[in-house]
């Protein structure tokens, strides 16, 4: 925090601050050769997520007084201080000083996970019963969704407790066209006829890392055609297969939408394929792809 190491109890900023405009990443290092595994530690795509970071940042006219490398080497250190030996995520938080808005406060901490990948890993294939939530995705000439503030998770929270309410798993969001937007904390893809759809960046949704390395890996690797276009709502509930994709839930199939069930096998065999690739992408089996890891 700041330039420190320090216990999480003690890592304390005056509630007095303003904290609107706090921003956050979430980033993960996962363990080399078997995510289910201990050991070695690769940081998942370092760059684009500290470069996310720096945009939300600017957007909000904040400025982080630290370099990408300085960085990751306090993120090397917090991990190795805390002797993780698992899967590791860090959320980095930054928010402004009373007085001094362009200057912020800043901390990462980490904390391990559990994975919901991994062969016959049950926590993938669990049910999960979704719904359009009733409130739109906060549209980007409001509050921009692509720059990844503390409030934007207010309207996920009104959606999550909505379909809470309503007994439901999760909820998915419309943008304000009525085009289908994305998760509360993830992107969304559907499978129709064999090929993977996704709505654009222009439909309120974050940049997401995953699905950026998704729309690499799933066409070029996989040779699954992936189209980027606006989707309707009704054809999220005409999909075989619907899943959500972020570095928080990674790869997560849903079960039915609006209590309407999604295709004929669950999870569907292009999500399996496409997490069992993504797993071993995270786990440095994939040998291109090994650039994408940077090492505790
Ligand atoms: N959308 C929202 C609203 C999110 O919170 C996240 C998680 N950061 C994502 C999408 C997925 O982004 P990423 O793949 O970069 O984690």
């Amino acid at each position: 925090m700041n330039g420190e190491i320090v216990e999480t109890g003690k890592a304390l900023v005056s509630a007095m601050e303003p904290i609107h405009l706090g921003i956050f990443e979430g980033i993960k290092a996962y363990v080399e050769n078997d995510v289910n595994n201990r050991g070695k530690l690769n940081i998942f795509r370092w760059k684009p997520h500290i470069e996310r970071l720096q945009r939300s940042a600017a957007i909000c006219g904040m400025r982080i007084p630290y370099t990408d490398e300085e960085l990751l080497e306090a993120t090397r250190k917090t991990i190795v201080a805390n002797g993780f030996d698992t899967n590791v995520y860090i959320q980095p938080r930054i928010w402004p000083k009373a007085g001094a808005p362009q200057d912020v406060h800043v901390v990462f901490p980490a904390w391990t996970f559990e994975t919901v990948l991994g062969r016959d890993n049950p926590q993938f294939s669990k049910s999960r019963r979704f719904m359009i939530s009733s409130w739109r995705r906060i549209a980007s000439d409001a509050l921009p969704p692509q720059a990844k503030t503390w409030a934007n998770y207010g309207n996920s929270a009104l959606a999550l407790r909505e379909a809470a309410r309503l007994g439901r798993d999760g909820a998915i969001f419309l943008d304000n066209r009525g085009f289908v937007s994305e998760g509360t904390g993830a992107c969304i893809m559907a499978v129709r006829n064999g090929k993977v759809i996704t709505p654009p960046v222009t439909a309120s949704i974050l940049e997401s890392v995953t699905r950026e390395t998704l729309l690499q890996i799933i066409p070029e690797d996989l040779g699954i055609t992936v189209e980027v276009r606006d989707i309707a709502r009704v054809e999220l509930y005409a999909s075989d297969e619907v899943f959500l994709c972020g570095t928080g839930g990674e790869i997560t199939p849903i079960t039915s939408i609006d209590d309407l069930p999604l295709g004929k096998q669950y999870p569907g065999p292009v999500t399996k394929r496409i997490a069992e690739y993504y797993s071993e992408t995270l786990a440095g089996k994939i040998e291109k792809h090994k650039a994408w890891l940077t090492p505790v």
